[in-house]
């Protein structure tokens, strides 16, 4: 199982968004995919329609009462796409870990019964906490959202030191596999200006996938569906898709099941 955490400390960047949509473009293409929710607000696991009522083994099991895999994913509308869903307990986990034991490695142990998954993607808290944390030990690849803003590489040489540390104490294979620009509006030339300018700075990491502004990327959680599901032709989802297939190529050739 190839996992991939998807991160960057500010909110309302993309990453919940990003998550659902790869996780369901990488399922519609035949891998049996895991969605991770590791961000207490949930918001993962409400935009793939799982009632608060169906959460009872979710995330926080997972990390903190040390309950298995299969005991805390379960099956989304989706087919091939399982998720393990997240709590407001969740929330807590973050001061119970401080004094658990190995309180950084508590999902990549959590995964070790992966054989049912090809990729599993980790949706991120919004913060570089133990959460945050926990999910980039567990990971393989990083992939980091950043939105077309003025403020856009603000905050992104402290997730670049976060992935440097965890580098260097727990994790020394975890690698960048991409930079996603989000929102972008070409409507607006400064958000152009923006793009441009992560371009320059980061070169080859950034996809050349741009998610545009799209509302029924936003409208879609409310019907708790991907926007691949909602409307698999507008703007939004065909980008999706298209950052699925770039990030596949990115990705080590899968072996083909026996
Ligand atoms: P994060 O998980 O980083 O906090 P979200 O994915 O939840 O970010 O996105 C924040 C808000 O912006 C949500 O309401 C979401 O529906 C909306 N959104 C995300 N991506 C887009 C986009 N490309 N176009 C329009 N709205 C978007
Ligand atoms: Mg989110």
């Amino acid at each position: 199982m190839i996992v991939i955490a998807i991160a960057n400390q500010k909110g309302g960047v993309g990453k919940t968004t990003t998550a659902i949509n790869l996780a369901t473009a990488f399922a519609a293409s035949g891998w049996r995919t895991l969605l991770i929710d590791l961000d207490p607000q949930g918001n993962a696991s409400t935009g793939l329609g799982i009632a608060r009522a169906d959460r009872e083994n979710s995330s926080f099991e997972l990390l903190i009462d040390g309950a298995s895999l299969s005991e805390c994913a379960r099956e989304t509308s989706i087919p091939l796409l399982d998720i393990v869903p997240a709590t407001v307990d969740l929330s807590g986990a973050e001061i119970e870990l401080v004094s658990a034991e190995n309180r950084t490695q508590r999902l990549r142990d959590g995964l070790t019964d992966h054989a049912k998954y090809d990729i599993a993607f980790i949706d991120c808290p919004p913060s570089l906490g133990l959460l945050t944390l926990n999910g980039l030990v567990a990971a393989d690849k990083l992939l980091v959202p950043l939105q077309c803003e003025f403020f856009a590489l603000e905050g992104l040489s402290q997730l670049l030191q976060t992935v440097e540390q965890v580098q260097q104490r727990f994790n020394e294979d975890l690698g960048i596999v991409g930079i996603t620009l989000t929102m972008f509006d070409r409507r607006n030339r400064l958000t152009d200006q923006v793009a441009e300018d992560v371009r320059e700075v980061l070169g080859d990491l950034v996809f050349d996938t741009v998610v545009p502004r799209n509302v029924r990327l936003s409208e879609a959680p409310s019907h708790g569906v991907p926007a691949l599901v909602y409307d698999h032709n507008c703007a939004g989802s065909r980008a999706y898709m298209d950052l699925a297939r770039e990030l596949i190529d990115r990705l080590p050739k899968r072996r083909k099941a026996a």
